[in-house]
């Protein structure tokens, strides 16, 4: 929470659920990851936040990015970065995507198979292509699963691939799971990365860059490690695996960069109970799953909440959505601590929402508008 934050919102009172970033907050972290991971290239993760205001800040403090479709390339270049300063990090993608992003500059693709390294090579000739593999995303909060990546066996036959078919080898690539409260996280992965660049160089072809991925926190209601302690835990296990020959390496953060410029605000609809005899207490705001807090799903993420009345009793509730699906339900499982005050018409601040957020609102479910964001 920022005083211009507070400010903004005393005075424009903006009326329904709205989330309101500070770009002071976004410079600050921009900054600390330079000073955490100096030899690092920052690619910021468009998809956390999209916002053009913060797209054009990191643009103009030499960030670059990591896209995953043509539309936040586009958002990319209309901020201010040059293609060179834009990678398509997506797996996924259809050919002519790739070949449409090719057209707007971009040369640096992931892949995680033979399959996609295709398309690549078809439609981004002579592109630099790096190869993600599988993490097991231990002490993630938000894991990203077996989705994306390949073992690293199977990705020194994509790079080899690749290289066969004009493409550039340049890396490998992976992401430990977001939201990671794990310093460790990082080694099991940088050694897999080792696994390749020695199978590649064995064949002739030099790897130069490891895409150390996203995965930095952001503070919710537990504390969590500094930026520079992730700086030294991964330089340490970077010096454990590459001895004195390091690659060059990207990071992608995305809830790091802007998790904490983010302030909801939001409304109490409803208090109440299921039956006479019931003392648990359902409060119902007017923002839910739908609404832009997706991330709280199976509970995962646990936003620090701020109300007027914070300094009487507190007791567990259970915190939903406004709307009609049942799935609306935030804190249920382990419900959420609110004070025993709190009442229809309240206000609350959601922190900690600067990051998917705004882009997960849903367009109208139910007849209720998209989150509407303020950059300030
Ligand atoms: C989402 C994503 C990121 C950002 O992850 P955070 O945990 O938010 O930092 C980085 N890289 C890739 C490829 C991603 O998909």
């Amino acid at each position: 929470m920022t005083e211009r934050i507070i400010d903004f919102l005393n005075t424009r009172r903006p009326d329904g659920p709205c989330l309101v970033v500070d770009l002071d907050v976004v410079r600050e972290n921009f900054a600390t990851f330079r000073r955490a991971l100096p030899d690092s290239a920052i690619y910021y993760a468009v998809k956390a936040n999209p916002a053009p205001e913060i797209l054009r800040l990191l643009a103009s403090m030499g960030s670059n990015f990591d896209a995953a479709s043509v539309s936040e390339v586009e958002l990319a270049l209309e901020a201010g970065a040059t293609p060179d300063r834009i990678s398509f990090g997506n797996t996924i993608k259809k050919e002519r995507d790739i070949a449409r992003a090719f057209l707007l500059g971009v040369t640096m693709f992931a892949v995680d198979c033979v399959e996609e390294v295709e398309k690549v090579a078809r439609a981004a000739p002579g592109s630099r292509v790096f190869c993600r593999v599988l993490t097991d995303c231990t002490g993630a909060e938000w894991p990203l699963s077996r989705k994306f990546g390949c073992v690293p066996a199977m990705a020194c036959d994509v790079l080899l691939h690749a290289d066969r078919l004009g493409l550039v080898a340049h890396g490998v690539s992976f992401h430990v799971g977001s939201q990671q409260t794990q310093l460790g996280a990082w080694d099991a992965a940088l050694a897999d990365a080792r696994c390749v660049f020695d199978t590649l160089a064995d064949e002739g072809i030099h790897l130069k860059m490891v895409n150390l991925g996203g995965g930095f926190p952001t503070r919710y209601l537990k504390d969590v490690p500094a930026a520079e302690a992730y700086g030294q835990a991964i330089f340490e296990a970077l010096s454990r695996h590459f001895g004195n020959r390091l690659p060059e390496t990207i990071i992608e953060p995305g809830r790091g960069m802007v998790g904490s410029a983010g302030v909801i605000k939001a409304e109490v609809v409803l208090v109440s109970r299921k039956a006479d005899n019931d003392n648990l207490r359902w409060v119902y705001l007017d923002i839910g799953k739908f609404g832009g807090l997706a991330e709280t799903m199976d509970e995962s993420i646990r936003y620090p909440i701020r109300t007027s009345r914070d300094d009487g009793p507190f007791e567990p509730c259970v915190l939903a959505g406004p709307t009609c699906d049942s799935a609306d339900v935030l804190y249920e499982k382990t419900p959420y601590p609110l004070p025993v005050s709190l009442t229809i018409g309240d206000e609350v601040l959601i922190e900690g929402t600067g990051a998917y957020t705004s882009t997960y609102s849903s367009v109208a479910f139910n007849g209720f508008e998209p989150l509407r964001a303020y950059v300030i």
